[in-house]
This record gives C-alpha cells, structure tokens and sequence, in this order.
C-alpha cells in the first residue's frame, strides 16, 4: 500500500501560494524526480525524521550536508540552548568566535586568518573579492558542475570546454560578469592550463571543489591537485578550495589536510571557503587563507566585506559543539565501515535486477550513478540514466528512505546511522532497484 502522505500534498498546495515554487531552495524541489509534492517534515531525531503525516524517513540527505551528528544531537542542542539563553546577537565581537576560528586553523592550517559569514555562498564570494583585490586582476576560472553558491560569478558553467567564456546558467546575470569567468572540465589539467595560457594575466584566482560534492562525490585524479595548485600559481593566480562540503566530511579537517594527498605542502590553497558542517545546522559559512591575503579585508586592507549575523553566537556555539562531537576517536571510521555497507549491498543488488550502476564513495559519504562508466567530470555524470535515478529515488521515499531529489547529490552517513538502518536501506534499494 502506498504510503500516505495526504497532509504533505495538502501543504504543498498552500505553500505555493505563498512561496515562489513553495520551496525555498530550488534543490528541495521534486521537479527534477517527476514532480509533485515534497514531504513536508515535522521533526528528526538522530537519523531519523518524521513527516506531517507520521511517516518515519531514515534520513541521508542530511540537510545537504551539515548534519553529520545526525539531528539534534544532545551536545549540539545543548550548546544552542546556551547560546539563546544568553541573547543570540550582539553585534560585538565574543570570544566564542575565537574559540571556532582557532579549531579551524588548527585542523586547517592553510588559514592564517578566518573571517565568519553566513552561508557558504557568502564564503566564496568573499574569497573572490580578496583574490581580485590582492591580485588586481578580475577573472575566475572554475570547474563545469562544481556548485560554489549562488553569487553570480560562480553560476557560471560555459558551454563547451576551455576556450568558451562564461554564458551565465541563470537569468539575471549579465553577460559582461559572465564574460569573468572560465569553466574547464574538472581533472582536466591540459585544459586548465589552455585557459591559463590565453586569460592567465587577467586571472585572479581558479576556483575548486578540491573533492567535488555537486556532481556525485568526485576525487580529483592522482596528480591533479598538485597541478591545478602548480600552474596556477605559475601564472600568478590563487588557487581557492572549496570545502563547503568537504571540511570536516571525511576527516577533522579538510581535503588540504587528507591522507589521501600526503605531500601536503602540494595541494595547500591560497583561500578556502567554508560553511555547512562548522555550523553544526545551524547558518554559517567561513574564509580564510594566508595572512597576507587576508589581510586585504576590512578593516585592515581595502576589500570590503561585512555581516550583521555574521558571528552570531548561536551558530558559532553550534559550530564548536559539531566539531567537537566530531574529534572523538574513531568517528569518520564508524561512518566509513556503515557506507562501506551500504555501497556493497547496493552494488550487489543492482548486479543481481541487471541495473547498470557506479556508486562513488569517499569515505562516509557517496554517490549512486546510473552508468556503466566511470564519473570522474560533470559530462560523464550528466550521461547517466534519470529516469531509473527517478524510480529509485521514489522507490526509496516509498520505503521511508529520504535522499536529495536530485542524481547528482550524495548520501550522507551521520554519527547516529546504525547497522539496522543499514539493512533496512539495503532491503529498500533491492525492492526498488527490482522495479
Ligand atoms: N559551495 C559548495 C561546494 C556547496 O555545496 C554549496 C551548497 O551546497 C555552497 C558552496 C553554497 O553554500 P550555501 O548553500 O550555504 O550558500
């Protein structure tokens, strides 16, 4: 029997009234898995979360990210209650934020110095800001499919391949700022350096999602940060990370600090954005990066950036909380081993129904293709079958599953998943992936 979600459709219905689309993000639309309503959510608890109708959803979605203790976990909710009762904003400066920003450059050391913002999109537009400021120079080049936020510089995905300038992916951008930006394939150094080579005087900086999270969960290739950092620097340009995903998802700290790149001194940015997992849910983003940089900012140097919740207690409480749930021992290897689970049966149930399928995993986190290819760029991720991502993605939701209605997002493990919601998604995948 289907699951009833009746107050969901009934909600939605008002919503649309009221809200353009009756979202507030685009992503949290069911446009792109057939449409219809979303589930409306009541409340979540660890993994899991309960709709308006009284439906319980094992939760992978995680917020897109931020909820890696799973959902009001008790430290967390602790350190926010505190923070209300003490007043939630200021507008002075408090010495929790030294505390936050002193735990990221410990676990990042890259950032000499970190200024507090909202969002991570407000992270990487002020990244921006600062490279354009220290080099005076005025373009960007980026990665097709790496998602950095929705500032306009950054919606910019060109066309086809690197000798395209930008054509904006969304209305209400004009095409000079779109003529600011490069896109090349990302793990494509040769193009990388094509483009530095035509535009590398005029470029600030070259921007990354060092492991991509918006096209699947993505490693760069052996080599290819170490390049990326490497050429562009060879045209005096900055490289800036994006670990608005990536800090803190796969171990405490960043990509720049992962055993997976062990000559560190290769791969360090200049800048890193931050944002998601350092506000432990609640709204934060962060940039830092070399003092000499960041030292353009006001009210040192003359870039320009500020915030009137920028800092605020209660996400730097949170924050602070959600890191130090997450430097217990053995916390990334707990979410790995269940992850590791789930791949594997997931594979071993889209063997046994025939559905061709690439699962790419890093560590506690992965992402579900459907392909018989590798996905290492957003070309060979968008060559993938949506309308079987479609089936599976209701099948789950059916099953009291909740994924990101979208087949480029990644399921996430949390510290609160166990082995019985392991099986119970296993068993779920193999009914839906059967059809
Ligand atoms: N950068 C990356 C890599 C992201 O995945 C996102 C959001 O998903 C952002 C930036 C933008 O962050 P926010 O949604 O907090 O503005």
């Amino acid at each position: 029997m289907a699951m009833n979600r009746a107050r969901s459709a009934q909600l939605y219905e008002e919503a649309l009234q009221h809200i353009v689309g009756g979202v507030n993000s685009p992503s949290r639309s069911f446009k792109a898995v057939g449409g219809g309503a979303p589930v409306f959510m009541e409340r979540a608890n660890g993994a899991y979360f309960w709709d308006v109708d009284g439906n319980r959803y094992i939760d992978y979605l995680a917020a897109y990210g931020p909820i890696i203790t799973g959902h009001a976990h008790p430290h967390i909710t602790e350190a926010i209650i505190r923070a209300a009762t003490n007043g939630t904003l200021y507008g002075t400066p408090t010495e929790l934020e030294i505390k936050l920003a002193r735990m990221l450059k410990e676990a990042i050391p890259s950032m000499d110095k970190v200024r507090f913002v909202n969002s991570g999109t407000e992270a990487v537009m002020s990244t921006i800001r600062v490279a354009r400021a220290y080099t005076k120079r005025s373009k960007i080049i980026k990665f097709a499919g790496c998602y950095h936020g929705h500032s306009d510089l950054v919606l910019v995905a060109a066309g086809s391949g690197p000798s395209t300038l930008g054509i904006p992916d969304s209305a209400g951008i004009p095409t000079s700022i779109a003529h600011e930006v490069i896109t090349v394939p990302f793990n494509d150094i040769d193009a990388l350096r094509a483009a530095l080579e035509r535009w590398g005087d005029d470029t600030a900086a070259v921007m990354v999602e060092p492991i991509v999270g918006n096209f699947g969960m993505v490693m760069p290739k052996p080599g290819f940060l170490e390049a990326l950092c490497k050429v562009t620097r060879e045209f005096g340009a900055l490289v800036i990370y994006d670990e608005v995903i990536s800090a803190f998802r796969f171990h405490y700290g960043s990509t720049q600090t992962y055993h997976a790149f062990p000559d560190q001194a290769a791969v360090e940015p200049d800048l890193t954005a931050l944002g998601k997992i350092i506000g432990g849910g609640l709204p934060i983003g962060a940039y830092g990066g070399r003092k000499i940089i960041m030292e353009q900012v006001a009210p040192l140097g003359p870039a320009y950036q500020a915030g009137t919740m920028a800092g605020n207690p209660a996400s730097i409480s949170a924050g602070i909380a959600c890191l130090e749930v997450l430097s217990a021992p053995g916390v990334y290897e707990e979410m790995e081993r269940l992850a590791i689970r789930l791949a594997d049966g997931f594979n071993e149930a889209a063997a046994r129904h025939g559905v061709p399928m690439t699962i790419n995993r890093i560590r506690g986190a992965f992402s579900t293709h459907f392909c018989d290819h590798p996905i290492t760029n957003y070309e060979e991720a968008q060559q993938t079958d949506s309308e079987q991502f479609a089936r599976f993605f209701r099948g789950l939701l059916e099953e009291g599953i909740c994924i990101a209605p979208s087949k480029y997002e990644a399921w996430f493990l949390t510290t609160a998943h166990t082995d019985a919601d392991v099986d119970a998604t296993i068993a779920a995948a193999d009914r839906a992936l059967k059809g």
